[in-house]
């Protein structure tokens, strides 16, 4: 049982690690001014907020939606 919740441990910090290295790599700061997907101008605000985002509110929600 110990050993089965170490290797949980493990697990969990790899994946940790991997999300970690993964944002990294995102970019930062570079946030689109208009929406990749409808052409919207992004207000500065959500740019602020979500550093790199290319979509604006409406298709990023309706893009997790459809996920
Ligand atoms: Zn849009």
């Amino acid at each position: 049982m110990d050993l089965y919740d170490r290797a949980t441990e493990l697990e969990t910090l790899q994946r940790e690690h991997a999300i970690a290295a993964q944002r990294a790599r995102a970019p930062h700061g570079e946030s689109a001014s208009e929406c990749e997907r409808c052409g919207e101008e992004i207000p500065d605000a959500r740019r602020q907020a979500v550093p790199g985002c290319t979509r604006c509110t409406e298709c990023e929600s309706l893009r997790e939606r459809g996920r």
